[in-house]
């Protein structure tokens, strides 16, 4: 393979000199400080947050570093992982001229991501049992193709995706290969971030937004080469992870142990929740999950949705989505939010 980064790096980025804030220009301690046009006062809180933040996070990426096992020099943090995906296409994908490929059904922010940018779409569906379509994929990359996306496990099938088509993508295509790793955290499969040493064309996103349970504090990772992440570093905003963020985050990742016996929970009561399910006449299929949701296969998926925004239960319609007619996505709640979408559903079977 001759995967080179400077090639696949738009110019308008090589070129780039970054913004260098007062924070960055002055990284020591001292009593004083007149550089960064703050109010000195203080903040109108019981916390003080009249300081700008740390631009690079550091003691939240040296903390995930020991979670991980990755250095914090591979790690960047981004306001959600959507921002990450939103950096990828502005570094490397030169407008109306670059495209990516995203394999459906699958996340839909690359999609939005790619149209803000003007960025080509190519879509390689996934196959009947929701793997990748290597030969298709061969074949719609072209010269121009920066950025291949592989959700895995994938929202909003659930599933994981083939740890060796993975490798066969990582190992021939000369463009990045980005595996969107949201739920890795409920899946039975290894993670992709050990294998940075290896592949110098992967990013491998993460979310504090799942398992973690900090969906608004918005904090999502990217891992990749030193290389790669310093170009993430000079694209991002300056202060992309803002102070209340980055304390919780640091709080939060002390408590791996409650998060541990949470995905336990979660995922018994995602077991829980198939077999209920499984008694239903309307439930065609509930395809296999690795993730804290499954996609169930209905009837009358509209019906079955709207039936249950009555009785104020929100899940995900996905009927409309190609691959996934007469489907709904469910996210295992708790044992009592389980029960009480159970009991709807027992009560349209009545009905
Ligand atoms: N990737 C996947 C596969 C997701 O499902 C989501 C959230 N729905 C995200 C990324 C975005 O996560 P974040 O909250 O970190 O922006």
């Amino acid at each position: 393979m001759s995967f080179n980064l400077n090639t696949i790096l738009r110019p308008n980025i090589k070129n780039l000199k970054p913004y260098s804030s007062a924070r960055d220009e002055f990284k020591g301690e001292a009593s004083v400080y007149l550089d960064a046009n703050e109010n000195a006062f203080g903040s109108p809180l019981s916390q003080a947050f009249h300081r700008y933040p740390d631009p690079m996070a550091y003691a939240v990426k040296m903390r995930l570093s020991e979670i991980k096992g990755v250095p914090a020099r591979n790690i960047f943090l981004g306001n959600g992982s959507d921002e990450a995906i939103d950096i990828l296409f502005r570094s490397f994908c030169n407008p109306g001229v670059d495209n990516v490929i995203i394999v459906p059904p699958t996340y839909g922010m690359y999609e939005v991501s790619a149209n803000i940018n003007d960025v080509q779409i190519k879509r390689v569906n996934l196959t009947e049992d929701y793997q990748l379509n290597l030969e298709g994929i061969a074949e719609a990359i072209d010269k121009n193709t920066k950025l291949i996306f592989i959700c895995s496990p994938n929202n909003p099938t659930g599933n994981s995706i083939k740890r060796e088509d993975i490798e066969t993508l990582l190992a021939n295509f000369n463009g990045l290969v980005v595996i969107d790793e949201a739920y890795i955290n409920f899946s039975r499969q290894k993670t992709f971030i050990q294998e940075l040493t290896e592949y110098a064309n992967l990013v491998v996103l993460q979310t504090l937004s799942k398992a973690w349970g900090l969906a608004a504090l918005r904090v999502g990772m990217a891992f990749a080469s030193e290389e790669i992440i310093e170009i993430f570093n000079k694209v991002k905003p300056p202060y992309n992870v803002n102070e209340a963020s980055q304390k919780f985050a640091l709080e939060a990742l002390r408590n791996v142990d409650q998060v541990n016996d949470w995905i336990k929970e979660i995922l018994k009561e995602r077991d829980a929740l198939v077999l209920a399910l499984r008694n239903f006449d309307f439930v065609i299929d509930i395809y296999p999950s690795d993730a804290n949701f499954v996609l169930v296969k209905t009837a009358d998926a509209d019906g079955i949705y709207k039936y249950l925004t009555e009785k104020g239960i929100i899940v995900r319609n996905r009927n409309k989505v190609e691959l996934c007619e007469g489907c709904l996505r469910i996210t295992v709640g708790t044992n009592k939010e389980n029960q009480a979408l159970i009991n709807s559903l027992k009560k349209l079977k009545d009905d």
